[in-house]
């Protein structure tokens, strides 16, 4: 057997005021033939997992490009071109092929393309023909539209989020692309469109254990080979964002649809009820200038680089200032010309300095103060789980009590590291304010008297029902109020 694989993705948010060019790419992934690293990334395992499988199988895997830019905004169309076909060629070059196997996020918007996926996949289907398998590990926070599905023959989501899984999907992925080339299976892809939009943490109920009957029908119906739910991007305006549920059974296609509706309408029924609930900046520094102990947690949740936004916003920062909050620490504020300007001025200089808020709007006002540069420090990082997120040249300034780390590189709070990496004790403040959605539980959680999470300015599309979509339909919940009927029925 000879199968091709790639990688190509990223996650557009198209309010986000940050582009992302081909440089993007190479900054964070770009893998030519053959030269992918040993260690899976989220949307790249489909490569290393292929590799093994392919050694065990004695089968010839031909490695083409793999790419990935942190979430951001549009992506240049000459950078999704270029790529695009870059991969095409290396396909064209590997032909004939029994198999395409690959690894995309789901979820990106070029300039001229309101869906690159599905004009990729489609090319590849041009390239291959009809009859040879073409098959793609997705992210949940994707867009599930007709032309990808009428392209592929079946997807695997990452049921988990936090994505713990991307390398466990890989693996099913890999499963039922193997069992169907040597005659075992028969993937059928049945899709359910929920008609709604929503968040779906799967750290907390209801949707833990709705992930887990997923994997217990797949372990115990032979039928079915893989469950997945498209949890939707509500970030990216497209004309086909929502939340749909897939079911790719052993040629049982009805059964499949009975099964993704089925499941579907549970998740319809229950909207509104999956996410954490959360309180605005005046509350949250309420109540964590009123806690008898420390660190409290104010997780600024939807400033959160990793869905693409720019990460500079000052909201929480204001109303601390306002209410004089002191013993405060603040991780990070992405501001590379305010870092320049620190590493200028050099450690221990007192310096009036403008910072934060310069990227949109709704995300606060630039700060203006007369800092202390307390440390300055080239190519920072902090810890993510075992591995190493950079957030490049920073600086740590004080300002009226409070400590504040600037970062020239856009990355979400991961680990109180990116504190002590800067010589701060964030065990010793009684007030941490960190940028991150979700991603950042497990490690602040350790250290945190208390977590608050708080909805601070409009710096993330976070409520479809008022968000100013151009293109996304208007008949899905919240936009509309129920659109399946289930409440007249
Ligand atoms: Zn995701």
């Amino acid at each position: 057997m000879r199968i091709f694989t790639a990688a190509l993705a990223t996650e557009t948010n198209t309010f986000s005021p940050i582009c992302v060019d081909r440089r993007a790419f190479e900054e964070s992934l770009y893998a030519p033939p053959g030269q992918h690293p040993e260690t899976p990334t989220l949307c790249t395992a489909p490569i290393t997992v292929g590799r093994k499988v392919c050694r065990d199988k004695g089968w010839t895997l031909i490695e083409g490009t793999a790419a990935w830019a942190d979430p951001a905004g549009l992506i240049n169309r000459k950078a999704y071109e270029g790529l695009r076909d870059e991969i095409l060629d290396q396909l064209q070059a590997a032909m004939p092929v029994d198999a395409v196997v690959l690894g995309l996020h789901g979820a990106m918007v070029a300039d001229g393309y309101i869906d690159p996926e599905g004009d990729f996949l489609t090319r590849i289907r041009t390239i291959i023909g009809p009859d040879i398998l073409l098959c793609a590990e997705l992210d949940p926070h994707s867009h599930l539209t007709e032309k990808r599905v009428a392209a592929a023959d079946f997807f695997v989501v990452f049921k988990e989020f936090p994505h713990t899984d991307f390398v466990d999907r890989a693996e099913d992925l890999w499963r039922i692309a193997v069992d169907t080339l040597e005659g075992r299976v028969k993937p059928a892809m049945s899709v359910f469109d929920c008609r709604m939009i929503d968040v779906f943490p799967t750290s907390r109920e209801p949707m833990r254990s709705f992930v887990d009957k997923l994997i217990e029908i797949e372990a115990t119906d032979p039928d079915v080979l893989s469950l997945s739910v498209i949890h939707g991007f509500m970030a990216g305006d497209v004309p086909e964002l929502g939340t749909k549920t897939i079911a790719v059974t052993n040629a049982r296609p009805e059964k499949g649809a009975a099964l993704a509706r089925a499941l579907g309408m549970e998740l319809f029924a229950k909207r509104g009820t999956f996410m954490m609930p959360w309180m605005d900046e005046k509350q949250a520094v309420s109540l964590a200038l009123g806690a008898t102990s420390g660190p409290v947690v104010i997780a600024d949740m939807w400033d959160n680089p990793g869905g693409g936004t720019a990460g500079d916003a000052t909201v929480v920062l204001e109303e601390l200032l306002a209410r004089g909050a002191t013993d405060v620490a603040i991780g990070m504020i992405w501001d590379p010309i305010a870092v320049q300007i620190c590493m200028a001025a050099g450690e221990g200089a007192e310096i009036p300095l403008r910072f934060g808020a310069k990227s949109a709007p709704g995300t606060g006002n630039p700060v203006d103060g007369l800092v202390k540069v307390v440390r300055v420090q080239p190519s920072a990082e902090m810890h993510f789980g075992d591995s190493i997120a950079p957030f490049g040249d920073a600086a740590h300034i004080h300002l009226a009590g409070i400590d504040i780390v600037l970062s020239s590189v856009r990355v979400q709070s991961y680990d109180p590291s990116l504190f002590t990496a800067l010589g701060i004790d964030p065990t010793q403040k009684r007030i941490l304010v960190i940028k991150s959605t979700n991603h950042f539980y497990a490690a602040f959680s350790k250290i945190a008297a208390e977590i608050l999470y708080c909805s601070a300015g409009s710096p993330y599309p976070n409520n479809p029902a008022t968000n100013p979509y151009r293109r996304v339909r208007r008949d899905i919940w919240p936009i509309m109020a129920d659109p399946h009927g289930t409440e007249a029925a």
